[in-house]
């Protein structure tokens, strides 16, 4: 008999029905217990399919122990700690008392210095972690030692298709397997025991943009992944593939094709009616690139999907239709991606509002009624509560700043949008939450003790700017906005508010209300993890440690240095009676792209004793361009360039994605322009991600990118404050999100 979801808060009562879950049929029955209700299932071994048959210690995970996770603390079987991605552990041995005393047990260092989103899982021993690149590390849990690496060796090049960094979020484990997705649109299945790739399979057609940064997800058998790529140009999609075997198992559009040549569904036909123009050219974007959560409860599957292409819908649809399924929340059955219900949350997207946050299931007591609900923060700043059988919206209230609407109409489920936020041409709005959302994929924690969740929350601000016109662009991005002119923006009206900071907040998801607020950094938060013994551990993004608070009262409890940011959420185990705190650490690094690498698997345990070896002698590249020289007009022209082909990865100054780009306002290469040109359209560094450009660029348009640049370094170097170094926070990403 197992035990599914034990909360404080009561689920309704409910009949029971059979169904099937793995090797096992599962009789769902609700009982009500005083103070405590628990969902209960009943296996009846021997039916449907046998139970898989590895012996532990090669990823031996099946639907029981995933059904039973919170039975079994010690593990961390799955990418949000349990199929509900509550990311919080029952383990109690680390303390609000003893916190202090936590230690560096032991750490493992990675191949890169690029930022780490990874969440590690830890399975019966096992350690296994990915990182930049879709490497999968697996590490003896014992003493740190490195089991074995796996590398899908994704083409250098293959990164211009990648909007938001060089990242891999997370992995899934399944009967003796560990599955990635790559870079360049794979899926993989990697045997546990040995890290040889069991099977692959290509999830995406390999001429269009697209990428997977996201963890999989296995739910009865089958592996569920999305992928990215809507900041390009790409029809979004959810597929199923069969855990065993990598066969297509079902697949779920989330925006629909070409009329012309019929709908998939019922579902993409009712979505065409609510677009307009031409959509399918671009492909309409709605990638399935976060939040993946099956409920074996409602046995449905909910995902987010994201942004459609172009951002501006001036350009994506002339009649201002709410074009679905973009930046929704979307339910499917598991076992076949049949259409269930849908929640838009930003009707007519015209800001990158993704819907895929992520998102976390509990059972709570809304408004008198026990209902089993949905949490999502949205990028778009408002905080939603779904009922998660139906879909019915029963919350919608900001949890950050939000300036684009007046707040959601409950009856219609639509924010009632202000009409200048939609930023006509030649009337920019300088909008908050700005693009990098009021929260991004960064992880949340629930913790059933507090009722709170733990937001990792974003207060952000970024100036709309439409383009003047827009023509699609094939290699880099297609947004409809003048992404190079928020430098200028600020510049030229600097009494306009302008920030991006990051920090953790304990929400009332019930009352709708701010319970506690944690410290702010600059960029980016790090992801949370809750614990049954009244703590929250957070990663400090760019102040570069990791921190306990108290989860009650917001105190902050205890931190460790990391030498380097830390965006990845923490997980929890135990082995050998002694429980561990891991987290992945790696980016937003003073001397960012050029900074030594830091990159590592932190394992922490009361009275660890590990010190980090110091850091290294690093002395940050100078803000050192040649003399603007220049044309205006030909500053301009490599302007509007840049923003089509550059800013993607370097952003609107030339200088941001931390660790992930080099600044290009202080690259060597801006002093001549041959060097410049053996990169940008000789291509000598596409190994490292930097493929030509000479496809798209002539050589008087790489000559204008430079000057542009240049022009931008020395713009610059004449600020009063240059965002770095020496003495100042490390550069901002006015753009995390894909
Ligand atoms: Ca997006």
């Amino acid at each position: 008999m197992a035990r599914l979801a034990g909360e404080r808060h009561s689920p309704p009562v409910q009949p029971s029905h059979p169904i099937a879950l793995g090797g096992f049929i599962l009789t769902r029955i609700w009982t009500v217990a005083p103070g405590l209700c628990a969902l209960l299932f009943v296996a009846i071994p021997g039916a449907v399919r046998s139970e898989p048959a590895s012996p532990p210690g090669a990823a031996h995970v099946t639907a029981q122990r995933l059904l039973n996770a919170a039975s079994e603390p010690s593990q961390w079987m799955t990418y949000g700690g349990n199929y509900e991605e509550q990311r919080y552990s029952r383990l109690t041995r680390i303390d609000r008392d003893n916190v202090k005393q936590l230690g560096l047990a032991w750490f493992a260092d990675y191949d890169t210095n690029l930022t780490q989103t990874g969440t590690p899982l830890y399975i019966d021993g096992v350690i296994y972690v990915s990182t930049a690149w879709s490497k999968v590390y697996a590490f003896d849990a014992h003493n740190g030692k490195q089991l074995w690496q796996y590398n899908p060796k994704t083409p250098g090049e293959w990164i211009r298709n990648v909007c938001c960094g060089i990242v891999n979020r997370g992995i899934a484990a399944w009967n003796g397997k560990i599955y990635v997705g790559t870079l360049d649109g794979r899926l993989v299945a990697i045997d546990a025991r040995t890290g040889k790739e069991a099977w692959s399979t290509l999830t995406v057609d390999p001429s269009k943009h697209y990428s997977i940064t996201s963890a999989p997800r296995v739910a009865k058998g089958k592996v569920l992944i999305g992928e990215s790529g809507g900041e390009y140009g790409v029809r979004g999609y959810i597929s199923a593939y069969d855990a065993e075997t990598g066969k297509l198992d079902w697949r779920f559009f989330t925006v629909p094709g070409n009329p012309k040549d019929g709908f998939e569904n019922e579902a993409m036909k009712k979505a065409a009616a609510t677009w307009g123009g031409e959509w399918w050219k671009l492909g309409g974007g709605g990638t399935v690139w976060d939040a993946i959560v099956y409920d074996p409860v409602t046995d449905l599957v909910y995902f987010g999907t994201g942004n459609g292409t172009p951002w501006n819908d001036q350009y994506r649809d002339p009649t201002n239709g709410d074009n679905l399924y973009l930046a929704s929340v979307v339910a499917v059955k598991v076992d076949t991606g049949e259409y269930v219900w849908h929640y838009q949350s930003t009707p007519a997207d015209t800001w990158d509002y993704d819907a895929v946050s992520p998102m976390t299931i509990v059972n709570l007591t809304v408004d008198g009624k026990q209902r089993r609900v949905i949490l999502q923060p949205c990028k778009n700043g408002f905080f939603y509560m779904l009922d998660a059988p139906t879909g019915k919206l029963l919350r919608a209230v900001p949890f950050t700043e939000v300036n684009w609407a007046d707040g959601v109409d409950m009856k219609t489920g639509r924010p009632r949008v202000k009409p200048e936020a939609r930023f006509p041409v030649g009337r920019p709005f300088n909008l908050a939450p700005g693009v990098q959302g009021g929260h991004g994929w960064q992880a949340n924690a629930f913790s059933p003790e507090t009722g709170l969740l733990y937001i990792a929350t974003q207060h952000a601000y970024f100036p709309m700017i439409a383009d003047k016109s827009f023509t699609p662009n094939p290699v880099g991005y297609n947004l409809g906005l003048d992404f190079a002119a928020p430098f200028t923006y600020y510049r030229d009206h600097p009494d306009v508010p302008n920030k991006f900071v990051g920090y953790l907040q304990a929400w009332d998801p019930v009352k709708g209300k701010q319970v506690w607020k944690g410290e702010e950094n600059q960029g980016p938060p790090g992801g949370a993890l809750a614990t049954a013994s009244g703590l929250v551990f957070q990663g400090g993004g760019s102040s570069q440690e990791v921190r306990a608070y108290d989860a009650r009262s917001g105190e902050k409890l205890w931190s460790q240095k990391t030498q380097t940011g830390v965006v990845a959420a923490p997980i929890t185990y135990e082995l050998d009676g002694q429980q561990y705190m891991a987290v992945s650490v790696g980016g937003t690094t003073l001397g960012g792209y050029y900074a030594p690498n830091y990159s590592r698997l932190l394992v922490f345990a009361l009275n660890g004793k590990v010190q980090l070896p110091p850091e290294k002698e690093f002395t940050p590249l100078p803000l050192d361009p040649p003399p603007a020289t220049a044309a205006a007009d030909v500053v301009d022209a490599g302007s509007q360039q840049y923003t089509k082909n550059c800013a993607a990865c370097h952003g609107d100054r030339g200088q941001t994605r931390g660790a992930n780009f080099p600044d290009l306002t202080r690259t060597p290469l801006l002093h001549t322009q041959e060097g410049f040109d053996q990169v940008v359209l000789k291509g000598v560094l596409s190994e490292r991600g930097m493929a030509s450009f000479a496809a798209v660029l002539k050589p008087e348009e790489s000559q204008a990118i430079r000057a542009f640049i240049i022009a931008r370094a020395n713009d610059l170097k004449k600020q009063p404050q240059t965002p770095w170094p020496p003495g100042s926070p490390p550069p901002t990403q006015p753009h995390t999100e894909h």
